[in-house]
This record gives C-alpha cells, structure tokens and sequence, in this order.
C-alpha cells in the first residue's frame, strides 16, 4: 500500500467518524428536543396555596389535569375551610356524634395521631382552636389573651380524637382538627404515585412548598430544589439534590402578622398555645414520604434544634437541614450528602452533623 492509499483511507476514515459522531450528535438533539416537547408545566391554586407541575411524558398535559382532579378531591375532604369537607364535618359534630370518614381522611387522622405521638406532640392535629384563636384561619389576625389559650389548650388533645371502623368522634365540643400541617404532604405522595402509576419516570411538583421529585430529570441529574433563604425571599441558601424523594420547609417566615412592632407566625407550640419560638429560622425534611416530611418540618421547628437533632438520631428515616436565628446552616449527615451550600450573599456559615 503506498503512502497516498493510507492517506486517503486514514482521511476517509476520520471523516467516515465525524459522519457518525455528527449522526450520534443530531440523535441526540432530536431526544433532547423530543424530551422538551414532552415537557408539561402547570400552575394552580389549591388547598390555600400555589401548586407547580413539571411532568416530562407525552401524555404530560393530561396527566397534570388527573393531578389536579385528586388534588381537589383530597381538598374537598380534608381542608377546614371546605363546608362540608370530612374534616368540616367532623369538627362540626365535636362532642356530639361520632362521624363517618372517608379512607383518605381516615387515614390522615390516623397518621396524624400517630406522627403526633412520635413527636411528643409537638405535631398536633387537635390544634385548630389555638390556630383559629390567632387568627390564621379566616387571615384576621390577632394576638389571643392569656384566659381565652388556656380555655382553649385543653382542648387540643390529639388522644381525643377517637377513631373507629371509619368513623371519626371529636370527644369535645369546642375541639377542633386542623390538616394544615400534613395535608399537602400527603396530597404529594398521592401524586407521585399517581404520576408513577401513569408511567412518569421524569416529574417535579411543589404544593404550596411540599415538593416531590420524581425519579430525574430527563438528563439522568437529580432534580435539585432550592433551600429558601429565611431572611431574604430573594435569596437562598443551597441546593437539594433529591431522587424520588420529599422535601418539605417549614419556617415561621413563611405566614405571619406583625402586632405592636411583634411578629407572631403560624407554627404553634402545642405546649404554650404561642407560636413556637425555638431559635430556628427554617427546617427542611429529607424524605422518601411527603407526609412524614410534612409533619415533621412542623415538629422539629416546634422541637428547636437540639431536640430535632436528638429526634433525628433515635428515628433516622429521615434528613434534615436547620437554619437558625443564629446564623447557622446545619444538615444531618444524610442531608450533607445531597446538599450544596451556598453563602454567597447570605451572612450564614455552615456546618454538618454526623450519625452518634
Ligand atoms: P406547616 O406549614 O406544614 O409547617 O404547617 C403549619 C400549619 O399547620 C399551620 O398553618 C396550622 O394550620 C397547622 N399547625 C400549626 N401548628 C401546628 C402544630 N404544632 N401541629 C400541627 N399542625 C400545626
Ligand atoms: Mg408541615
């Protein structure tokens, strides 16, 4: 073979390559535009709050109206403000009679009571006449006396809640259940199965702050979420790397009203009948259950730090981010793993808390 045959073979060959890797990079690019195309994104609102969709899947569109619809039901069942939802119902017949439940509420109430056990009842889903005496229910605010929370404390016993062959008794005229605290969890665990059934393997959605990530993004990366900055709803303080799995704040920033130059938020320690002043800004749950997120963002914000972490300790199915008044950044150990601090223009340093 003479040199001008190796030449035009070796050029033909290189080319023959640049053939195929610009085959291989316009298949590419056609999945990449196929995968945007299959992009869904929707906004609604429901249960009180803002609710985002991203749904990677041909059929997107129709899948996030099936996602709305079981959002609307759960409402219809579980919200407060719902005349006529279980729950409205249910506090309506306080002390009086025993009422039947649907299996979604029944199993909330059930989980409800159970979490809150768990917590040393700093989750309560009996709190509502403490919730509704601040005003957080019906948006008018104000700060309650002394006489009037401890006339309204005993009655926000979660042991008087019985529950029985589907049927619900609020053994306490004047008791009151409030879902405010679990509801959107379990609403996106609702979801994310209903997203998997229907064959999504590519999803994100956030109700009123409670996100669920489905399987990845379309690139294979995990879906990344955003940790709030408390003090700046500019800002923020990282990012969460999640992967069929919950992430849930909660934070006294998120709903409050001002009185006398005071802010008073919606997080009540069960103990005081006063919003929980815990020395924590946020706390952000890590979980594969929305539910369990839920409630425990609320607990462990209620907790403050050093209960939280000795929760997490003895429990451990879960991860946790803290941010607190005193400028601290802190994540358990498993939360390190998938969180990406940034302090950029925020004052707060960070730290890690390892597994005793
Ligand atoms: P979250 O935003 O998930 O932390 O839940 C707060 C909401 O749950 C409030 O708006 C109340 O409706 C209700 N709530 C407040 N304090 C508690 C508590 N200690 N336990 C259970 N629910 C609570
Ligand atoms: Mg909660």
């Amino acid at each position: 073979m003479n040199l001008k045959k190796i030449l035009v073979l070796g050029l033909t060959g290189a080319i023959l390559l640049t053939g195929c890797s610009d085959r291989r990079e316009a298949a590419q690019q056609m999945l990449e535009n196929q995968k945007m195309e299959n992009r869904h994104e929707a906004t609604t609102f429901a249960m009180d709050t803002v609710m985002t969709f991203t749904v990677i899947h041909e059929d997107g569109d129709e899948i996030i109206i099936d996602a709305e619809q079981e959002i609307r039901r759960l409402e219809n069942l579980l919200s407060v403000t719902v005349e006529n939802s279980d729950v409205s119902k249910l506090n309506a017949a306080a002390g009086n009679e025993a009422i039947e439940m649907h299996v979604d509420t029944q199993v909330l109430l059930q989980k409800g009571k159970e979490l809150g056990e768990k917590t040393g009842n700093a989750f309560d889903i009996a709190i509502s006449p403490v919730v509704k005496a601040w005003g957080f229910t019906e948006a008018e605010h104000s700060v309650p006396s002394q006489e009037k929370l401890d006339t309204l404390l005993p009655l926000t016993d979660p042991d008087d809640i019985l529950l029985d062959s589907g049927k619900a008794y609020l053994q306490k005229e004047g008791m009151a259940v409030d879902l405010g605290g679990i509801a959107k969890g379990y609403a996106s665990d609702k979801v994310a199965e209903l997203l998997k059934e229907k064959g999504v393997a590519s999803a994100i959605v956030s109700l009123g702050g409670n996100v669920y990530g489905v399987g990845t993004k379309p690139d294979g990366e995990k879906w990344e979420v955003a940790l709030a900055n408390p003090l700046d709803a500019n800002d923020y303080c990282g990012l969460i790397s999640i992967e069929n799995q919950a992430v849930v704040t909660s934070g006294g920033y998120q709903r409050y009203f001002e009185e006398n130059g005071k802010k008073y938020h919606h997080i009540i320690d069960p103990a005081t009948g006063y919003p929980a002043e815990s020395g924590l800004l946020s706390v952000t749950i890590i979980s594969d259950s929305g539910t369990e997120a839920d409630v425990l963002s609320t607990a462990l914000y209620v907790m403050g730090l050093e209960k939280a972490l000795a929760f997490w300790q003895e429990h451990g199915d879960f991860e946790a981010i803290f941010v607190t008044e005193a400028g601290e950044v802190i994540a358990t150990e498993g939360a390190d793993a998938c969180f990406e601090f940034e302090g950029r223009d925020n004052d707060f340093t960070y730290r890690m808390v390892e597994r005793g």
